[in-house]
């Protein structure tokens, strides 16, 4: 599993075992965080790939500095950029899906699946056929095709470690325990951007004011999927994914401060929280330690100082993306697959002004409904999965043409 590096010179004799680790999404927030871990202790990894897409000037330098054996950037067109960025610096620069693959399938112990999108899925198979462990920040990859993302690894002896800090402090809260004595298990959500605001006031949000998290500083893509909710959605089936509980099981808290990530409650009543500052180093260092825990450069709470903690429970009115992460749990097949693409095109539409912000639920609501159902009961493939995605892209697109027609 591991590769021999000398870690301070021939002439010392002292061996280390490095860890080969590969970083997919590399320019992004998550990427850049498990880019800062691993660049504190150089000494005990062995860096094979980091994938990016449009910023180039990251990659690249990222890739010198942690002397990565190759870059990939998603977008074929940047590739003559990469590799002028890259030149003489003994990183091979490479461009493109296959590309992609072709550095997932690269030998690597340990992967960090960083990519946003169901465009994660790919390439975090590909690790888990090699027998990578996988740490999955990609809570997409679990959305569409969580059978065949655990049927994977389980037919390569691969590892999956979650990455979400809610799923990262879920597996926390389950070390020793017996997933028979799981009574629930509570994901708590800050309630985004928009927390207090009411139904009218969320028909003029703005692509500005949705970006802006009170707790966390994430990509802009999950950070508009917090202010409606989507973020939350995913993640109710992800955690029934991942820890095969029933949808009835699972419980979603609002909590303003997002310090309690997760609670797991057990059939005697008591309830497991974990508790941390809103830093996903916490999560990425876990998953990259594990079954170790190690020093993490992240704030140590004052709970004396912080005082109290306060908790509501959700509204489905203002979140209608939690009522339909119920129904695509009770459709089960492909509807995940369906959810998600359309979520991610409506999420466009918001982005590039067409649809307003509460138009993101009811396109994703009209795309569930449009889908015809030998695309949601196809069985589960990685075709098949990419095949319902798209379908669902071209049916929510039509839905927002329709609107705005
Ligand atoms: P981000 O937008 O900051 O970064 C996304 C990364 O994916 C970038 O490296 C980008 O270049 C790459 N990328 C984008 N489109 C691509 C494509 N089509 N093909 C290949 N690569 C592409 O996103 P992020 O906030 O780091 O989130 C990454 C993933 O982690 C998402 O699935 C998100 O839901 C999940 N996640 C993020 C956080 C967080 O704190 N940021 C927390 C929990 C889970
Ligand atoms: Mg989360």
């Amino acid at each position: 599993m591991f590769t021999i590096g000398r870690s301070d010179g021939w002439l010392s004799g002292k061996y280390t075992l490095k860890q080969r680790v590969s970083i997919f999404g590399a320019t992004g927030s998550i990427g850049q965080n498990t880019i800062d871990l691993i660049a504190r202790d150089l000494a005990s990894y062995d860096v094979v790939a980091l994938s990016g897409a449009s910023n180039i000037e990251v990659l690249a330098r990222d890739a010198i500095r942690l002397g990565a054996d190759v870059a990939v950037t998603a977008d074929e067109t940047r590739l003559s950029e990469l590799c002028d960025a890259l030149a003489g610096s003994g990183v091979v620069a490479a461009a493109g899906q296959t590309a992609l693959i072709e550095a997932a399938c690269r030998p690597a112990d340990w992967v960090m699946s960083a990519i946003v999108g169901a465009a994660g899925l790919a390439p975090g198979i590909s690790a888990l056929q090699q027998g990578a462990t996988l740490a999955l920040a990609n809570k997409e990859s679990l959305v569409c095709a969580g059978g065949l993302i655990l049927e994977t690894a389980k037919a390569n002896g691969a590892r999956l470690l979650p990455v979400d800090s809610e799923h990262s402090a879920i597996f926390q809260a389950l070390v020793g325990e017996d997933m028979a004595d799981v009574e629930r298990i509570i994901i708590t959500a800050s309630g985004g951007a928009f927390r207090d605001w009411s139904l009218e006031k969320l028909a003029t949000a703005t692509l500005a004011q949705a970006s802006s998290h009170p707790n966390w500083d994430m990509g802009q893509r999950i950070t508009i999927d917090s202010a409606s909710m989507f973020n939350k959605a995913l993640e109710i089936i992800e955690t029934k994914e991942y820890f095969g509980v029933s949808p009835a099981q699972i419980e979603v808290l609002v909590h303003p401060e997002s310090l309690i990530h997760a609670l797991v409650g057990f059939r005697d009543g008591a309830l497991m929280a974990h508790v941390g500052p809103p830093d996903m180093r916490h999560a990425i260092g876990y998953a990259l330690h594990w079954p170790h825990r190690k020093a993490l450069p992240v704030e140590r709470l004052d709970l004396a100082q912080i005082g109290a903690l306060t908790f509501r429970a959700p509204d489905e009115v203002r979140w209608p993306a939690l009522r339909l992460a119920r129904e695509v749990m009770e459709r089960g097949g492909l509807s995940g697959a369906v959810f998600n693409a359309a979520k991610e095109t409506a999420l466009d539409g918001f982005i590039d002004g067409t649809l307003s912000f509460p138009g993101m639920a009811e396109v994703v609501d009209a795309t569930l409904n449009a889908i015809e159902p030998s695309h949601i009961d196809a069985p589960m493939s990685l075709d098949n999965v990419m095949n319902a995605d798209q379908v669902a892209r071209s049916a929510a697109r039509a839905a927002i043409q329709k609107r705005a027609g």
